[in-house]
């Protein structure tokens, strides 16, 4: 029997009417014996998500406003309360937030509080089901400097074999000091995938509120059409890109050992969603772009020298610049005398940029260099285009027409990609054209 590691996300998890919808998913496949869960997420536009109200509880008891502190942890309990009256059971929820609060308030420190919207959805998930709940300090484990340990994988395989089947809160692990420690906004995506890896799952289903990822962002164009299939590969530039569907390094668990990932949609259970694979199954002319995302704030700091193509060391001697101030570069495209370092303006803040500019100036003496800031990066992406001629002619023609100025251009070297840079106000609409040229032609 095939084996499926099943993650609801935060609107999944909203309140007891979805959550009950998300149980009867799980029930309807028997080979979906393990579910990660996020925290109850945004019921409508407006609305706050837990882990954030969680969030805001934290600061407020670390800076001693008691009063606001109060105020919050009410609207959390009201939340989960809300959800045990809608599932219309006794889930030992009163007892879950009476623990939470004592623990927080006894200084638990902040990954620990924020972790506590996944460990009670969790266990009503578990108690809705009839499933064990497993503890994700039991298996996630950070190094030092806050990275995924290694041994999670060979931790989570010993730890889940013991559970035909189990619910695991999404989002934290246990930290190098023993203590609760979270991922980045968005990490139960890779406790997803974890547990995959850790069971070995033949798919892993990704249960959001889409229904699958969509060839450019909603709120560029509307109705995009949704990818049947992508490789781990395009969906790592596109989700680094900004196509946030899935948390960009969830990937990476799952890609090792070849597990697919399916995104589907908890509300159309019945769609298709979209497949995520090692190899795409598709052919020459079956479409040469698979999607297009964009990301602004980004500076370009563009050096020219002349005879730089023979200068040895030239490059080297810049990049040790932006290590020494512990930047790092997006992309480098260069010409024969020319090279442009493309850096997130998060670096850039508080003077570096122009540190920067000075130290290269002293380690290579350019004859020119210059700044572009405010660029959006803008990434074509598809396997089909090492296998179609012709693709950047149309590129550029329907940016061209579109009226939109490139200011960078850089293809990467595995021919997955085409990124142009461009002002960052030209974003959206050199979006819309690319999507536009490959996808309503
Ligand atoms: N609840 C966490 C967040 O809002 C993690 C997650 O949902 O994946 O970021």
């Amino acid at each position: 029997m095939s084996l499926k590691v099943c993650k609801f996300g935060g609107t999944s998890m909203a309140d007891g009417n979805i959550i009950l919808c998300a149980a009867k998913i799980v029930e309807a496949d028997e080979a979906r014996r393990y579910v990660v869960v996020s925290a109850p997420g945004k019921r409508f536009s407006g609305d706050i998500k837990v882990t954030d109200l969680l969030y805001q509880a934290s600061a407020q008891q670390e800076a001693g406003d008691i009063h606001g502190f109060e105020d919050t942890f009410e609207k959390i309990s009201a939340r989960f309360l809300s959800i045990e009256r809608e599932i219309g059971k006794n889930l030992g929820v009163q007892a879950a937030l009476d623990e939470m609060k004592a623990a927080m308030l006894g200084g638990a420190g902040q990954d620990y509080c924020v972790s506590r919207g996944e460990f009670v959805a969790a266990h009503i998930m578990a108690a809705v089901l009839d499933v064990p709940f497993v503890d994700a300090t039991e298996f996630v484990r950070f190094n030092e400097d806050g990275t995924l340990s290694e041994e999670t994988f060979d931790l989570a395989a010993k730890v889940l074999k013991k559970y035909p089947r189990a619910v695991v809160p999404g989002f934290y692990g246990l930290g190098f000091d023993g203590k609760v420690k979270t991922f980045s906004r968005g990490g139960g995506d890779i406790s997803g995938a974890i547990v995959a890896r850790g069971v070995m799952a033949d798919l892993y289903e990704n249960w959001t509120d889409v229904s699958g990822f969509y060839a450019c962002d909603p709120r560029i164009v509307n109705s995009p059409k949704c990818i049947g299939e992508l490789s781990y590969q395009e969906l790592r530039e596109l989700s680094y890109m900004g196509a946030n569907v899935l948390h960009s390094e969830s990937i990476f668990p799952v890609r090792s050992a070849g597990i697919p990932i399916r995104i589907c949609n908890t509300f159309r259970p019945q769609d298709e969603g979209t497949y995520i694979v090692a190899t795409s199954s598709r052919e020459v002319g079956d479409g040469v772009v698979t999607g297009v995302a964009g990301k602004k704030d980004f500076t370009v700091i563009f050096l020219e020298k002349s005879m730089m193509n023979s200068e040895i060391g030239f490059v080297g001697k810049v990049l040790s610049v932006i290590e020494k101030h512990g930047v790092s570069f997006e992309h480098l495209p260069s010409g024969i005398d020319t090279m442009s370092l493309v850096i997130d303006n998060e670096y850039l803040k508080n003077g570096i940029l122009e540190k920067l500019v000075a130290e290269m100036k002293e380690a290579v003496n350019p004859d020119k260099i210059y700044i572009h800031e405010d660029i959006a990066l803008v990434a074509t992406v598809g396997h089909g285009m090492a296998r179609n001629i012709g693709t950047s002619a149309r590129l550029f023609k329907a940016l061209s027409e579109a009226g939109v100025n490139v200011r960078m251009i850089d293809q990467g070297s595995s021919e997955l990609n085409i990124i142009v840079g461009v002002e960052n106000e030209d974003c959206a609409s050199c979006i819309r054209a690319i999507y536009h040229e490959f996808f309503e032609n």
